[in-house]
């Protein structure tokens, strides 16, 4: 870890750096404005804990996660401008599910959102689906979390207002938001439809957005978000079961598109039957391939075949089934986050087939806007979205608590509209509801 802090800064030549800490004296320290601006502390920069406890203060980095490898090469003390002071007095207020400590316990919390801007799209969340990386996130096993965290980027919801530059949305429209705020919006990456790959990317909760502000999910019934990054529901898709699409649909969409998965004909392998195998299944079968699951779990073969319409089933590990289909799949997804041996695996390819690997990575997502808003036009299309339980914000904790146990047939969905209050008054719907996806034609 790079911790080193960059050189002295002269307090008498403030830079032009969109930088917040101040500058106090030994090289090993740091003197971060409070929310006030007043107060200060110093903390041995090393200290990665303070570091990660205070960066919602400090405004620096474009990401937390870059805190552990900042470099920082100067910085001032500044007070808010009269323009973001302005944006204070016109924030809303919302409730979210926060997590305050790496218990990861989930409770009503007021925050606030930004006033919408030229360039934003307010929206009414009324629902969000559960993803892995949420689970991750709230219990800071990435070593990341600003908390109090409030998680959630399979938003789906309903646009309440535009801002005066906004021509792709208006009032009432269903949108959706992944895992993406913004992004620098002018580098390669960004130009050629790449966001995901974009250095200045704002990830859609715990990343730092550019007013220094620390950015919140899903699980709240707001949103204000740049409209690049807003995707348009097509009209015959629910909101409930396409929201996990722009999480766990791109996941494996875009990789299947990028690597000529997408072909009629082609025979693809996915390993792992959960919230990303089902979707991958789905869009292979969408794009009229031959699809074999991969499962160590001999009792999911009917449900491979018969409900989601795989064309094959093996089972792995001991005593096996893989030996017969050796060699004979042109590209496998592989969606098992456990570290699975992948030689027998790779075994199944023809010669120059291609293994696509799914790990969750912190906050990540694979693709960029316009191949979200192209899989979404897809998905409604085929008839493509996921297979979800829907349930009421007061069971998120017990639905974290069976995620972890992978007990979720696909994807659990908070309805958030019906669920979560402004008033924070929650405790509406302790059940869940199923809901399977063939509704949507
Ligand atoms: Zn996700
Ligand atoms: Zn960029």
């Amino acid at each position: 870890m790079d911790l080193n802090p960059g050189p002295p800064h002269d307090r008498s030549k403030p830079t032009h750096h969109p930088v917040q800490p101040w500058w106090v004296g030994p090289e090993d320290s740091w003197c971060v404005a409070g929310p006030t601006g007043q107060e200060h502390g110093v903390r041995a920069l090393t200290d990665s804990t303070y570091l990660t406890h205070t960066s919602r203060r400090i405004g620096f980095l474009d990401r937390p996660r870059d805190l552990a490898c900042a470099r920082i090469e100067g910085s001032r003390s500044t007070a808010p401008t009269a323009e973001e002071k302005q944006k204070q007095v016109g924030a809303r207020k919302a409730v979210g599910l926060a997590a305050r400590d790496a218990s990861g316990h989930l409770s009503p919390l007021t925050i606030s959102c930004r006033s919408t801007g030229d360039d934003d799209v307010a929206i009414k969340i009324l629902y969000c689906g559960i993803c892995h990386s949420d689970l991750h996130s709230i219990k800071n096993e990435w070593k990341n979390t600003i908390y109090p965290i409030v998680p959630g980027h399979e938003i789906a919801g309903v646009v309440t207002e535009v801002g005066k530059k906004v021509a792709k949305f208006k009032s009432g429209d269903r949108v959706g938001v992944g895992c993406m705020v913004n992004s620098c919006q002018s580098c390669e990456s960004c130009g050629s439809g790449f966001e995901n790959h974009c250095n200045g990317v704002i990830f859609t909760y715990n990343s730092l957005d550019k007013d220094g502000t620390v950015t919140h999910g899903g699980y709240s019934t707001t949103a204000v978000v740049h409209e690049r990054f807003v995707v348009r529901f097509p009209d015959p898709m629910p909101l409930d079961v396409g929201a996990p699409l722009l999480c766990a649909g791109i996941m494996v969409y875009s990789p299947m598109k990028h690597h000529g998965l997408n072909a009629p004909g082609k025979h693809v392998g996915v390993v792992g039957l959960g919230g990303l195998g089902h979707i991958a299944v789905k869009f292979a079968k969408a794009f009229g391939m031959k699809v074999t699951v991969v499962s160590s779990s001999p009792g999911k073969r009917r449900e491979a075949m018969e409900r989601l319409g795989a064309d094959a089933f093996v089972v792995s590990g001991d005593g096996g089934e893989i030996g017969a289909a050796m060699g004979t799949m042109d590209g496998i997804i592989n969606t098992v986050s456990a570290n699975i041996p992948i030689a027998p695996r790779m075994g199944l390819l023809k010669p120059n087939g291609k293994m696509i690997l799914n790990k969750t990575l912190a906050g990540s997502c694979i693709g960029g806007m316009a191949d979200t808003q192209e899989m979404m036009d897809l998905a409604a299309k085929h008839g493509v979205a996921a297979d979800i339980e829907v349930i009421g914000a007061d069971y998120v904790n017990d639905a974290m608590e069976r995620l972890a146990k992978t007990d979720v047939r696909y994807r659990f969905v908070i309805d958030i509209g019906n669920t979560l209050k402004q008033d924070a008054a929650t405790g509406v719907n302790s059940g869940t509801r199923y809901r399977d996806t063939p509704g949507l034609q």
